[in-house]
């Protein structure tokens, strides 16, 4: 370090020590708080924070934090969590709709045929399967007592159908 100081003031004689020093502090300083930035940000982003921190340190700052930038992850954890919920989300809705697929061709209890799940009656088999309703016209299981859409009341008898 002396033969350094001693270079230095050979080079700009116009450097006092106390110069140097001050020199050092604020190299130091800049360091530091590029190894911190590059830690946090690495923290933040899933890297590996403490390497960066130690490495930023040993290489002088300026070269580590430009080559740090250059290769960080361009997501935070935050950002790539929410896509990979988007993700899961979409994964859902898919496996919504395919359950829905499904349900459009459904076999009937009786005869085992292939039947949708508009049918009122089994085409093969003759049996029901649904009961519309009379007052909305929507479609129900036979077993309702109540349409769920309306709120018209079937009877036992069947009647309000
Ligand atoms: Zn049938
Ligand atoms: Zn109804």
């Amino acid at each position: 370090m002396n033969r350094i100081t001693e270079n230095l003031q050979n080079l700009f004689p116009w450097i006092t020590t106390t110069d140097l020093i001050i020199i050092s502090f604020a190299l130091a300083i800049i360091i530091i708080l590029l190894a911190l930035y590059v830690y946090r940000d690495s923290k933040i982003r899933g890297g590996k924070s403490i390497s960066w921190l130690i490495w930023t340190i040993i290489l002088g700052g300026l070269i580590p934090f430009i080559f740090y930038l250059m290769v960080r992850s361009p997501l935070t954890k935050d950002e790539v969590r929410e896509i990979d919920e988007k993700k899961e989300v979409t994964e859902l809705q898919k496996k919504y709709y395919e359950i829905m697929i499904e349900r459009e061709s459904l076999k009937c209890p009786i005869c085992g045929e292939d039947v949708k799940s508009d049918f009122l009656f089994c085409p093969h088999c003759f049996a029901q399967l649904k009961k519309q309703c009379s007052k909305c016209g929507n479609i129900v299981d036979k077993e309702f007592k109540i349409c769920p859409y309306c709120g018209q009341i079937f009877d036992e008898k069947g009647e309000g159908l």
